[in-house]
């Protein structure tokens, strides 16, 4: 395999806040931190904290002050929509932004106005869902989860056969992007293309795609367009607590949200209320501006690295680690893809005889480096990975003392280096070669 892009280092370092942090080790030294978690959060971009410093001047109340100050931020909160709508191509005339919390929020919200109280509606979900793209659908809807392979990659077999088995009744089609867990990407528009011959929609949890790949959520096809889109600003190097749900506005036109309150009515009697059109019924009480700032800094400095240019750069890591990963005896890795196949930086790995926490501990005790560790959210997904029976869950499920098997991942950002897969391999052929 050709290495020789291992002496690059990352062009985008000088872009990211804290890489060159100072962190304790066990020995009492300290290290440079190495960040490996950065499918979790990823620290701010330099940008944004520039703007967000440089607008805490103008900061002010939106949508209800009538001072200068208020009136360009409102404005700006208002931008930021067409920012949001032109970096991931959503239609202007059909599509609205929501701002939300995060996806999780995102992706609640959604489940709520698409709710229609018929027992019949189904939700397709997946086998490789995180928790927030699955728990919220539970209450409100049947639903059917779609399969994935030997390897975790999702089945599109399985997908028309689930279509078919539940004609007329799939409301939603609701899949990952990318894996929090194994780094795959979904082939997004062919799952489009699939859901709308059934006559169902779709929505694609964007919060590991987003950051790292470019997304059109409107194609030239009209049958792989992407109905709904949800992410969050906080594993973009924004992280000031904001994200976003896209979807056509007719879809928050009927109905009353779920949360109510401030800036979600336009008149208000005891008797009636006439409510505010999309976006505005759905963002109730003061929005977060300050995260909506960071947001927009953060999607102009990823446009101007340009989203194929992370992607390529990322992609270069991940071959580099997983090469390194796989010539270290006793690890095994549960991502597995052909070159040239789309993932995301997350790589996930084990070492035989080594539970999962202690080799975390150990990494981030001697080398300062921090990886996570666990089912990330997305327990199904890692029980059919590991091959941990019903029967087994059943066990933890009363055991709550006894640790639970999991799984420890690597993610990468754009600012992370070769030389710090370096420092992370060698310690690792250290922990194979003397367990503690
Ligand atoms: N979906 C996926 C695939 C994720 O990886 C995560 C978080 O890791 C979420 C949803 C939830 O994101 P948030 O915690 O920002 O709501």
């Amino acid at each position: 395999m050709n290495l020789s892009f291992k002496l690059s280092r990352s062009n985008y370092r000088h872009l990211v806040v804290g890489v060159d942090t100072k962190v304790p080790l066990q020995n009492g030294q300290y290290t440079t931190a190495i960040n490996f978690d950065n499918a979790a959060s990823t620290p701010p971009f330099v940008s944004v904290m520039e703007e967000i410093n440089h607008f805490a001047h103008m900061y002010s109340s939106i949508h209800r002050g009538t001072g200068y100050k208020s009136r360009v931020s409102s404005k700006l909160f208002e931008e930021a929509r067409s920012t949001v709508l032109k970096f991931v191509n959503a239609d202007p005339f059909r599509d609205t932004v929501i701002f939300v919390k995060n996806t999780t929020e995102g992706i609640n919200k959604l489940s709520y106005r698409l709710w229609d109280g018929n027992k019949k509606s189904v939700i397709l979900s997946t086998w490789m869902e995180h928790h927030s793209n699955d728990l919220p659908w539970r209450n409100k809807f049947q639903v059917d989860y779609v399969q994935t392979d030997s390897t975790g990659k999702l089945s599109l077999e399985d997908l028309e056969t689930r279509l078919i088995k539940h004609k007329g009744n799939v409301k939603l089609v609701t899949v990952t992007g990318a894996s929090n867990v194994t780094g795959y990407v979904n082939p997004i528009h062919k799952i489009a293309e699939l859901t709308h011959r059934y006559q169902a929609k779709i929505l694609v949890d964007g919060a590991q795609l987003v950051p790292h790949n470019s997304i059109n959520m409107n194609p030239k096809n009209p049958l792989q367009r992407i109905d709904y889109l949800t992410f969050s600003a906080h594993k973009m190097y924004a992280p000031f607590g904001t994200g976003v749900l896209i979807g056509p506005q007719e879809t928050f036109q009927k109905g009353v949200s779920e949360f109510v309150g401030g800036g979600t009515a336009e008149t208000v009697t005891h008797n009636w209320v006439v409510w505010e059109p999309p976006p505005h019924n759905e963002e109730a009480g003061t929005p977060n501006l300050m995260g909506v700032i960071a947001l927009v800094a953060a999607i102009k400095t990823l446009t101007s690295l340009g989203m194929k240019n992370i992607d390529h750069y990322e992609n270069q890591l991940t071959t580099y680690a997983n090469s390194k990963l796989k010539s270290i005896p006793g690890i095994t890795l549960y991502s597995h893809t052909d070159p040239g196949e789309p993932r995301i930086g997350v790589i996930p790995f084990n070492i035989k005889g080594i539970a999962h926490e202690q080799v975390a501990r150990i990494l981030s005790n001697q080398a300062g480096i921090a990886v996570r560790t666990g089912c990330f959210c997305t327990q199904p997904y890692i029980q059919r990975l590991l091959s941990i029976s019903p029967k087994q869950m059943d066990f933890y499920r009363k055991r709550r003392d006894v640790p639970r098997p999991g799984i420890v991942r690597l993610s990468f950002g754009l600012y992370n280096d070769f030389s710090e897969i370096d420092i992370l391999t060698q310690l690792l052929e250290r922990i194979v070669r003397h367990p503690a």
